[in-house]
């Protein structure tokens, strides 16, 4: 018997436009249905799903967490949090790590920090640069950091303290900040996500790390949906050869389980003391257990190797089968991030990918976004573009008209 998903669901806020599809498990890069249909998963949950579904090693290293201690609380030493941290400290070349359990929660305690910075040095009106675009979450404080009217309608007023400037442009942050002693922290997303998988250049991002050093203000980049592997680095920012003050981690970082996390370089590190900040979930046994084996995994299974390579596959698969059609207006992104612009919205692009098996989401009206597990294989790549390039080639074909 097929059972049917309805449109909208009788006792869950109606928050999101949700497809008529209800999963129910999945095996690699590949889910099911509650009616047996099979999906390649290049969505991975938004970024989530690191290791895909049903892992060999992360599931029964979970069975056992469970077992044993779910959640104890911050009263008490949590053996797991201090592996992870310091194995993010490793990774990141930074010092120390506060856990909480979601993105906006990891930006809201790098603003709090941005704050607390400028008053310890007498800034009482602290303000920090975001950009168009931006997307750091939907706290209010993090909705006002984005740059997404969208976001922010309806829930006014917003934080102040927020000065918005364009991405990739020096000599516009320069303007923007110009005799401004208020100014203590640059925040921004390596490449970002929701706003349409926009990459920050290296150049631009070395010289922000210079003006901030310049300026003592702190570098801080939201890596919660660009970092833990995915451009084919641990961090996108990694990239461009510089460290940041301050790092919010999330989405990736615990495999599906909820895990999110401030990394700070030895600027930031110490400006939290007993009491500033805290969160009853942050860095409990069972999320520490998933970020310890999520990264053991992608040590051991050289995941990040993978990122890179079968990231820049699909990058030179989708170039070659849509990089001239009409209408894509650009193929974006870095290892298993990557964006398709079109010209015009295609929103409807996802339902349609879902009926002929593949999961993708659609950002910023009009950018296709890919984000598929880190575990994703060659094969899987093709297979990606074998059911996609059509579908895109077809939906343009059909003339909807271009804004
Ligand atoms: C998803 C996302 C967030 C918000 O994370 P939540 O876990 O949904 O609160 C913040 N920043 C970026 C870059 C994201 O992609």
């Amino acid at each position: 018997m097929t059972t049917v998903i309805e449109a909208a669901s009788p006792h869950t806020m109606n928050t999101y436009g949700r497809l008529p599809i209800a999963l129910s498990h999945g095996q690699g890069c590949r889910v099911w249905d509650v009616n047996g249909k099979s999906y390649l998963d290049a969505l991975a949950g938004i970024a989530v799903n690191t290791l895909g579904h049903n892992h060999p090693k992360l599931v029964p290293a979970l069975q056992d967490q469970v077992a044993k201690l779910i959640h104890s609380c911050n009263y008490y030493h949590v053996p797991h949090a201090e592996t992870l941290a310091a194995k993010l400290v490793e990774l990141s070349s930074m010092t120390n790590v506060f856990f909480c359990s979601t993105g906006l929660e990891a930006n809201e305690a790098a603003l709090k920090l941005a704050r607390k910075f400028g008053h310890d040095k007498g800034i009482e009106r602290p303000e920090i640069v975001v950009y168009e675009k931006a997307f750091h979450g939907r706290s209010i404080a993090t909705l006002s950091a984005t740059g997404n009217e969208k976001v922010q309608k309806g829930f006014g007023p917003l934080v102040e303290g927020f000065i918005r400037v364009p991405l990739n442009d020096i000599a516009a942050l320069k303007k923007a900040t110009e005799g401004n002693p208020n100014v203590v922290a640059v925040f921004f997303e390596t490449i970002q996500g929701e706003g349409g998988v926009n990459p920050m250049r290296a150049e631009y991002l070395r010289q922000i790390r210079q003006l901030c050093d310049e300026r003592d203000w702190l570098l801080m980049i939201d890596e919660v949906q660009c970092g833990m592997g995915r451009t084919g680095k641990w961090f996108a920012h990694q990239w461009a050869g510089i460290v940041p003050d301050v790092m919010p981690l999330a989405k990736g970082l615990g495999s599906g389980v909820p895990v999110g996390a401030v990394v700070a370089g030895p600027r930031a590190a110490h400006i939290f003391q007993p009491g500033n900040h805290g969160t009853t979930f942050g860095g409990n046994p069972l999320a520490m257990r998933a970020g310890v084996e999520t990264i053991r995994i992608m040590e051991e299974d050289g995941l990040i190797a993978n990122a890179a390579a079968v990231g820049a596959q699909l990058r030179a698969l989708l170039d070659a089968r849509l990089g001239k059609v009409s209408g894509v207006r650009e193929i974006r992104g870095q290892g298993l991030m990557l964006g398709i612009e079109l010209d015009r919205p295609c929103a409807a692009l996802t339902l349609r990918a879902a009926q002929a098996g593949l999961l993708i989401s659609v950002t910023a009206d009009s950018v296709i976004r890919l984000v598929p597990p880190l575990i994703m294989t060659s094969t899987e790549a093709q297979e990606v573009v074998d059911i996609l390039a059509p579908l895109v080639c077809e939906f343009l074909a059909e003339g909807n008209p271009a804004p």
